[in-house]
């Protein structure tokens, strides 16, 4: 049978077959998964096959093959053994909120986000939320800044999780869709889910509720089908979201502007920093680049940047 992993707690996975019926499976043996060694082989996301097979008198489900993924998010462990964990599969897009204070999203951390969803091939949508709170001249930085990341290709929304102010468009984006919320802790992301679907947050609740008893549930990624034909995978916060192994040649790719741009440097390996000719430079001095995005990309090559280290929270 296929079916999507919707749950992983490590042994056990909750997969939603075609036919829409949930199962319990356990893995048999060892998986070899293409291009990443992992602490678990099956992700929440994670397009599968599986049998259902009789172990003594239970009935378990055996998943018997993951198929290829579009994408994947992981998280690396801090400490020296640096394992990697796969914390997602299969997303169709995160959606990135973001206010201006209240907490404050600096753009060195939009960026850092923007360029590590880049890597892992996962389309971004920024959400500016708490438009309701905002005088007039902090409507005017939104508006530049949506601009500044329209341009470069960038969904960009104006929200208000509150008063219900363009909830309709993000509804409307991810019809269809696997979805997942980030952003700084505070910018709105249960309150927006809470809007887009009352009963889930009462669901989840529950669920937790049910795995209170010492059980590190929480720390599990999980899917949840809306009412509208869409999904939003919940993670628990993901520290070092942004610790994506790269080389510095390879970061100005994650920036679609310097991408675009770059074959027109005098050097093939420009760096965009000291090289003369270097068709960046001339993009920024033009206004053709914004002067934000390039400081996040000389923080990145030069490694500066660890304060700006990418902790996502999730809904
Ligand atoms: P999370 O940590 O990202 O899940 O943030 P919450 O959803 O818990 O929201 C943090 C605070 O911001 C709460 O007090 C919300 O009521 C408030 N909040 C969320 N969205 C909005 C909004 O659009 N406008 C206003 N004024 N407050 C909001
Ligand atoms: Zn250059």
């Amino acid at each position: 049978m296929k079916g999507i992993v919707y749950k992983s707690t490590g042994s056990w996975f909750t997969i939603k077959a075609k036919d829409g019926t949930f199962y319990d499976c356990r893995i048999k043996g060892k998986f070899r998964i293409k291009g990443i060694k992992s602490t678990n082989p099956v992700a929440v996301g994670d397009s599968v096959e599986f049998s259902i097979e009789n172990i003594g008198d239970e009935t378990v489900g055996i998943i018997t093959e993951i198929k290829d993924r579009k994408n994947y998010i992981i998280r690396k462990s801090v400490n020296l053994s640096k394992q990697t964990h796969i914390i997602a599969a299969n997303l169709d897009q995160v959606f990135l909120m973001v206010t201006l204070n209240n907490p404050p999203t600096h753009t060195a951390f939009i960026d850092r986000f923007l360029v590590t969803a880049e890597a892992y091939d996962v389309p971004t949508v920024l959400l500016f939320n708490k438009i309701d709170t905002y005088n007039e001249e902090e409507l005017l930085e939104i508006k530049y800044l949506a601009a500044l990341y329209r341009k470069i290709g960038y969904t960009c929304i104006g929200i208000s999780a509150k008063t219900g102010k363009n909830i309709d468009k993000v509804k409307a984006l991810m019809q269809g869709k696997i979805s997942m919320f980030s952003g700084h802790s505070g910018v709105g992301k249960s309150t927006l889910v809470n809007v887009i679907e009352p009963n889930l947050a009462i669901k989840t609740t529950e669920i937790s509720k049910q795995h209170l008893q010492g059980q590190h549930t929480t720390t599990f990624a999980e899917m949840f089908d809306l009412s509208f034909d869409a999904q939003i995978i919940d993670t628990p916060g993901i520290k070092g979201f942004g610790i994506v192994d790269m080389e510095k040649e390879e970061i100005g790719d994650y920036f679609p502007e310097i991408f675009e741009n770059k074959g027109n440097c005098k050097f093939n390996n420009c760096l965009h920093i000291d090289e003369p000719k270097c068709a960046i430079k001339e993009a920024l001095e033009k206004d053709e680049i914004a002067w934000s995005r390039y400081r996040s990309y000389v923080q990145m090559v030069s490694g500066e940047d660890e304060n700006y280290r990418v902790d996502i929270h999730s809904v």
